[in-house]
Order: structure tokens, then C-alpha cells, then sequence
């Protein structure tokens, strides 16, 4: 169980961490989602002991991360794969890792058969792994002391398609034996695919949590009009509460059925009226987050 309770963390002025509370389960793969620079880095580290908290608190089983004997046999942390010593080889970094952690060598061996890294690639320094190859020696780094929780920073980042559905077998698995994991990433669709619960997070603060089928339901219904304004009238009129869609149109927590007989009672015409999906969802992370990605600067050449 991790346990967050009222965490803010301010730099100066800049608030990057803004009263956050949230709990990750055993036996669930919690899914941390916001765009770059909404404070899930900073979270984590808060969570892993490595950086301070201005006021809140912050547990993995009960105690803080810092009060842990030999943490790596309890929280098994992976927070930036390409920290990682590059002149070691991967064998040599899990090797040290053991002997930290007073584990047998031969976890170094089942960890590299489990994040599919041959002997041959195990043998190479750091500095020659792609970033995917960085993630996996991250994540069997982060296993090798047989934690009960684990706490992975954008571990998807550098992994292809099959390499993400590999980490969801994992993470799966070990949640299905009792593990508690929380993941963080920028990419929707990663966290669609890996995570059971999802924690969204905006300028610091938690704009919406729920487990991923509830979120996918609570994206409701989307529906767009030839005249908008005499649609939101209409669903107004009929006590029914929209949430305006930047392409145009709404969504709303009512049925197609209810929204469709507003509109018609109102005389409008609709072009698209349709239960929520996976799009939905998509479009709610984007309207949730708009106005955290609208302060990103643009990077130059990016237009
Ligand atoms: P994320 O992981 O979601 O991309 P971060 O937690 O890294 O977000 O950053 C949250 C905010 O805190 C950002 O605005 C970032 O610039 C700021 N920040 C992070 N670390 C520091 C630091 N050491 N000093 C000052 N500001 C920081």
C-alpha cells in the first residue's frame, strides 16, 4: 500500500506538488497520468525519499520510505532508467545491487531472464543500451529484492508496442500475486493499457481518480450539434450539465437517450451523439489537462 496524504512540495514561488492525496492498492497497477510537468516526478520522489516535502506525508507500507532498513527488499523504485552507471555493464549493476541488498547471485540471473536481457547484452556497459534496453535493466533492478511494492517513472518511455504489452504481462502479474505498483506516465494509451486504477494529475493537483472502466463510464456521453448554442440551451432547459469539448460540442454525464430527446424537444439537429469510449477518455485527459499543456513553452521548430 502506498499512502499519500496532503502532499505539496513548492520550489520558491512555484508550487509542484499541490495537496495531493491518493492511495495505491494491493493487487492494483495504479496508473499516475498527467502531461510533462505536472508534478508526477516530484511525487515520486517525495514517495521514494529522495526529495523533501514542503507539508503532507507520504508511506509505502505504513512507514515512511526512509525508515525502511533495506528498502530494496520492500519498495523496488525505478525513477530515471537512464540514471544508471553507463561505464557498468547490467550484470555488474545488478550484481551490486544483490550484494547491497545481501541476495544471492543468482537473483541477478532470474532478473535478466525475466526482462528478457540476453547474457550477451547483460555483458555490455550501460552507455551502449538503447533506452528500451535502459528501462528493462531499470525494471529488473527495481524487482530484484523481491518487493512488495513497486514505484516505476515513465517506464514505458523507450519501449516499442510489444515491449509495452510485455511490462503489462509483468506489472499484471505481479499485481495478481499481491504486489502494489504505481506507474507514471505522459501517454494515455500507456496507462490505458497497463494500469487498473488511474490518478490524472494537472498543475500539481489531482483532477480526476477513479479505477480505468469507471473513468471510461464517467466519460458519459458525446454530443455535437450543427448550433451549439441552442444545444447547450436545450440540455440547460432539461437539467442536464455539459462540460464543452474543445472540437466542438459536449460531454455529459446523461444518457445518449436523454440527450437525444433535449435536442429534439429543442428542435436541434445532431451530428454526433455517442456513448463514451476509449476516445472519451482521451478527450476528457486532454480538456482535464489543456490548460497545463498550454503553459508548456513550444520547443523551437516544433510548429
Ligand atoms: P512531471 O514528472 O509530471 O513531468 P515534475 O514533477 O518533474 O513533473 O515537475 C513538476 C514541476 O516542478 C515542474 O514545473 C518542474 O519544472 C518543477 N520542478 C521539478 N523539480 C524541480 C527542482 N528541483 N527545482 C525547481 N523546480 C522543479
Amino acid at each position: 500500500m502506498i499512502t499519500v496524504q496532503n502532499l505539496t512540495k513548492r520550489y520558491g514561488d512555484h508550487v509542484a506538488v499541490d495537496d495531493v492525496s491518493f492511495v495505491c492498492k494491493p493487487g492494483q497497477v495504479t496508473g499516475f497520468l498527467g502531461p510533462n510537468g505536472a508534478g508526477k516526478s516530484t511525487t515520486m520522489r517525495i514517495i521514494a525519499g529522495l526529495t523533501p516535502a514542503t507539508s503532507g506525508s507520504a508511506t509505502v507500507g505504513g512507514v515512511a520510505y526512509t525508515d525502511i532498513p533495506n528498502p530494496g527488499t520492500e519498495v523496488g523504485v525505478l525513477l530515471d532508467a537512464s540514471a544508471q552507471h553507463a561505464g557498468r555493464t547490467g550484470a555488474e549493476i545488478l550484481t551490486l545491487s544483490a550484494l547491497t541488498m545481501g541476495l544471492p547471485r543468482r537473483r541477478v540471473d532470474e532478473m535478466l531472464d525475466l526482462v528478457s536481457l540476453s547474457p550477451k547484452e547483460a555483458g555490455r556497459r550501460v552507455r551502449n543500451y538503447s533506452l528500451g534496453m535502459r528501462q528493462r535493466l531499470g525494471i529488473a533492478n527495481a524487482l530484484i529484492g523481491d518487493p512488495r511494492i513497486l514505484i516505476l517513472d515513465e517506464p514505458a518511455n523507450g519501449l516499442d508496442p510489444a515491449g509495452i504489452h510485455w511490462m503489462r504481462s509483468l506489472l499484471r502479474d505481479y499485481a495478481n500475486r499481491g504486489g502494489t505498483v504505481l506507474l507514471s506516465s505522459h501517454l494515455l494509451h500507456e496507462i490505458e493499457i497497463i494500469a487498473d486504477e488511474i490518478l490524472v494529475i494537472g498543475q500539481g493537483r489531482i483532477v480526476t481518480a477513479g479505477t480505468k472502466d469507471s473513468l471510461l463510464a464517467g466519460a458519459g456521453t458525446r454530443v455535437r450539434s450543427l448550433d451549439d448554442v441552442a444545444l447547450f440551451d436545450a440540455l440547460r432547459r432539461a437539467d442536464i450539465r455539459t462540460q464543452a469539448v474543445p472540437d466542438g460540442g459536449f460531454t455529459t454525464d446523461a444518457t445518449p437517450e436523454e440527450v437525444g430527446r433535449a435536442a429534439a424537444a429543442a428542435g436541434v439537429a445532431l451530428i454526433e451523439l455517442r456513448t463514451g469510449d476509449g476516445a472519451q477518455l482521451e478527450e476528457m485527459f486532454l480538456q482535464l489537462t489543456a490548460d497545463t499543456q498550454r503553459e508548456q513553452p513550444t520547443p523551437q521548430g516544433a510548429l
